[in-house]
């Protein structure tokens, strides 16, 4: 069996207990209060039943019960397979920081070309910063099913033909946010800046919700909640979906091995950006 496989779990809440179980096998399930302490429980039993030692849970539909009042939730589609890019050089208008190799100014007219075709639904591309995301047509005409969004697209070549895939142009993307009280934690470089082009990467640590999590802010959207909308979040550029659009999607066949990682919408007297970030030392640790 592979590693790093998606795995839908169904869930169950009766006052302050959760189970959590696997879609595909439910004689794997746990039960308790710790729904981080659930999931680890239910890797260990996936490493016994099949040997994925890397699996990952996607709960189905989105737990959004434990969130404050007024926050909503939306799902960042991540992925779980990667291609490589051949043409990174001529993708941004101003070409890559010398420091930092991030892309500098707009992405320009040319489209990605990568060296095989993917077979996921949702796919990373790798030798490029920020690291992008391309999605197979068919997960598209799901999204588009269930979401009226105003995501562009545009095609991805391979071998000089169109690929299958789509990137998701940026342009009008939203950016994430810190939250008021939280920690930016700087070891291993996840919160930095680059003194030569401005370039911000931050995680946001936040305790009492049980660590990293990602935010945005209320005021990023101006005509109420938008199923679907491209989140920038310094290094990566994705599709964050809205958790009840994602629920309606995550089990079509379209969808399968997509995981996802919750997003938060904060209302605006949360919102915080780190203020002062350092630049590591060195800069090698990026690709
Ligand atoms: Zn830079």
């Amino acid at each position: 069996m592979s590693e790093g496989n998606v795995y839908l779990c169904a869930w169950r809440r009766r006052g302050d207990e959760y189970e959590i179980f696997l879609l595909e096998n439910p004689s794997l399930r746990e039960q308790g209060s710790d729904l981080d302490e659930l999931r680890i429980s239910l890797c260990e039993r996936i490493v016994l039943w099949n040997g994925d030692g890397e699996a990952l849970l996607e709960m189905a539909p989105p737990i959004t019960e434990d969130l404050a009042e007024g926050c909503r939730l939306y799902s960042e589609l991540s992925y779980n397979n990667k291609v490589k890019i051949f043409n990174s050089g001529s993708l941004y208008a101003g070409g890559y920081c010398q420091k930092c190799r991030f892309a500098i100014g707009p992405r320009s007219e040319s489209e990605i070309e990568i060296d095989k075709k993917p077979k996921s639904p949702v796919v990373g591309v790798g030798g490029i910063l920020p690291v992008l995301e391309i999605y197979s047509a068919a997960f598209v005409d799901l999204l588009a099913q269930h979401a009226e969004h105003d995501i562009q697209f545009r095609d991805v070549l391979c071998k000089g033909k169109k690929s299958g895939y789509v990137e998701a142009i940026s342009g009008c993307e939203v950016g994430h946010v810190g939250m008021v009280g939280a920690e930016y934690p700087e070891s291993f470089s996840r919160s930095w800046r680059c003194t030569e082009c401005g370039h911000v990467e931050f995680s946001v640590y936040v305790e009492n919700m049980g660590g990293l999590s990602r935010f945005v802010s209320e005021e990023s959207f101006h005509h109420g909640y938008p199923p679907a909308f491209l989140l920038n979040s310094g290094r990566f550029l994705s599709i964050a979906v809205r958790a009840d659009v994602w629920a309606k999607m995550q089990t079509d066949k379209r969808a399968r091995g997509v995981a996802s990682e919750s997003v938060i919408v904060l209302q605006k007297e949360f919102v915080e950006m780190p203020m002062s970030l350092p630049e590591p030392d060195e800069f090698d640790w990026i690709l």
